[in-house]
């Protein structure tokens, strides 16, 4: 799966159950074509019972979603913006279509 997605973007849900919604990549899931968001798709999770938790609890993560339901938030824009690539010598700058920003300075 491609994606012009890395690590640590802040990204906005377009789809989904978490639509509207923006946060930090935390994991991205090439393979399967997901990633994970920080506050995006949470789950509830049974931890089984210890020390801490003797009777076991129920703590919220986050799940994956899929990439296709992401897209990079331009602090310009103010909303989720398609990119481009800019080649600047070997380098690879992503750029927002709309502004121009580019977000790997
Ligand atoms: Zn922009």
């Amino acid at each position: 799966m491609k994606t012009l997605l890395r690590k640590n973007d802040v990204v906005l849900a377009i789809a989904g159950r978490s639509r509207g919604k923006q946060g930090k990549v935390l994991e991205l899931q090439r393979n399967s074509g997901r990633a994970v968001v920080e506050g995006l798709q949470m789950i509830k999770r049974h931890t089984k019972k210890s020390q801490l938790h003797p009777q076991g609890a129920i703590v919220e993560k986050e799940g994956t979603i899929a990439l296709s339901n992401l897209m990079l938030f331009c602090p310009t824009c103010q909303k989720g913006v398609r990119l481009g690539i800019k080649r600047d010598g070997g380098k690879r700058t992503r750029f927002c279509r709309k502004c121009k920003h580019e977000f790997d300075k």
